[in-house]
């Protein structure tokens, strides 16, 4: 699944996100794609928010991004050629076998949900951190909830598991995470919300295809027209797919002849791992381990490109958190360490990668890694979180971003996500500077930046 991108709500967004897209339903209100405040449908996959109902209205407002396709004004006037850019759209359709009939009674008549430029330009101010994100997705309700799908599932998970190598644990965190078990998917026609994108806003190139899809899903019937239903960027099914991710990872496992990831448990569980494993699952491993950092530890180490062996990270004083042995000293991992010295630090394998393409916002990744751990009955972490740090605004992460630049840090285009180049210029900021270079972005290292 992976998935969109997208901002919005009350929630939030995350504090280290990769790149940019995407996330899933987390309720009536809640969306997880909003909590983690991920940009515009970006770049891979992706499945988008889930947001109940559609009875909201557009502000009527411009976008917050300024781009010239989010102005109020081109976007009245895009919603205005609404019914000629999608029969501008009918010949490609019916090059992929959608037909006249299917495309009629599925376009007809509709209007855009405009409501969708608000959500495509949210930019929350306030921002959680990374200990609120677990707090949210991985509680009592969630791992109890997750053990009785997995129980009363059983032959299907087993079944999956054989025929995939994925371990049943993960698809159950990704399931629940995406959708609280299938409870909350998201209201929003598919077809109505890509067509919006498709024909509206900035994103319209990425969306057109978004669009194309979900018509190729109703016309081969794979998933019933009104239940092809989602978030407002058109991801659907308990896990969130998006219908190009649909096209490339849907299968048909109860064999009924239709790829029903909404409807079918076996396709559903099959097709999240068939996801996983195509993109590059290892059968066998796990996602990472909590690990302890020890004291005068070198920070400039703990980046994403900075891979080596468990055994060589333990040469280095990194310990499993809890005491317990790694189980294979040669997983290859990088260090995460996301709230900085004071926090836990984190050894990631291939499979933490992997379900960042699901979803890219490393606190999503953990906490399916960390959901998929107490659904097999694992501990809590050990380590506490520094909650006693306040999470900088964004208007505090972008002008951070900006001291940085200012400096001859490259962090990229500004733009208030704290990402792995911003985490990495801060390091060495704070290592030319004499501090922990931890790249914590923490409200004192913004006041040491200010001040300098
Ligand atoms: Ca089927």
């Amino acid at each position: 699944m992976v998935r969109l991108a997208s901002p919005i709500g009350s929630l939030s967004a995350i504090v280290f996100v990769a790149t940019a897209c995407t996330a899933p339903a987390l309720g009536q209100g809640l969306d997880i794609r909003t909590l983690f405040n991920l940009p515009g449908p970006g770049t891979g996959s992706a499945a988008a928010p889930a947001v109940a109902g559609g009875t909201q209205e557009w502000s009527g407002e411009s976008g917050a991004s300024n781009h010239p396709l989010m102005t109020a004004q081109a976007i009245r006037a895009a919603a205005a050629n609404f019914r000629n850019c999608l029969a501008g759209l009918w010949p490609q359709a019916q090059r992929r076998g959608v037909t006249r009939e299917i495309f009629e009674a599925n376009v007809a008549g509709f209007t855009p949900d405009l409501r969708i430029m608000d959500l495509l330009d949210a930019q929350p101010e306030f921002t959680k951190s990374f200990w609120d994100y677990l707090d949210i997705l991985v509680n009592d309700d969630r791992i109890q909830n997750g053990r009785a799908i997995l129980a009363q599932h059983r032959a299907t998970f087993d079944a999956v598991e054989k025929a995939y190598g994925v371990d049943r644990h993960f698809i159950a965190a990704i399931w629940g995470v995406e959708s609280n078990y299938g409870t909350q998917i998201g209201e929003r026609s598919v077809i109505r919300s890509t067509a919006t994108l498709a024909c509206i806003g900035r994103r319209q190139d990425y969306f057109r295809e978004e669009f194309l899809s979900a018509l190729e899903i109703l016309a081969r019937g794979d998933v019933k027209a009104d239940h092809l239903k989602g978030s407002w960027a058109g991801a659907f099914g308990p896990t969130q797919f998006m219908p190009t991710s649909f096209k490339r990872y849907a299968v048909d496992f109860d064999g009924d002849g239709r790829r029903d990831v909404v409807d079918s448990v076996p396709d559903v569980v099959a097709s999240t791992a068939n996801n996983l494993k195509k993109d590059g699952w290892v059968s066998g491993q796990t996602w990472g381990y909590e690990v302890v950092v020890p004291k005068g530890f070198n920070f400039l180490l703990a980046d994403r490109s900075r891979v080596m062996t468990v055994h060589e990270w333990e040469r280095l004083g990194i310990r499993r958190a809890g005491g317990k042995a790694f189980p294979r000293a040669e997983d290859r991992a990088y260090l995460l360490v996301p709230s900085g010295a004071q926090g836990p630090g984190f050894l990631m394998l291939q499979n933490f990668r992997v379900i960042m393409k699901y979803n890219p916002a490393e606190a999503y990744a953990l906490a399916i890694g960390h959901l998929a751990d107490r659904l097999r009955g694992g501990e809590p972490f050990v380590q506490a979180w520094p909650r006693q740090e306040r999470v900088l605004t964004r208007a505090e992460r972008y002008e951070l971003q900006q001291h940085l630049a200012a400096r001859g840090y490259d962090v990229g285009e500004p733009d208030g996500r704290l990402g792995g180049k911003t985490r990495s210029a801060l390091r060495h900021f704070q290592s030319s500077v004499g501090e922990v270079p931890d790249g914590f972005a923490s409200a004192a290292v913004l006041e040491r930046l200010r001040s300098r």
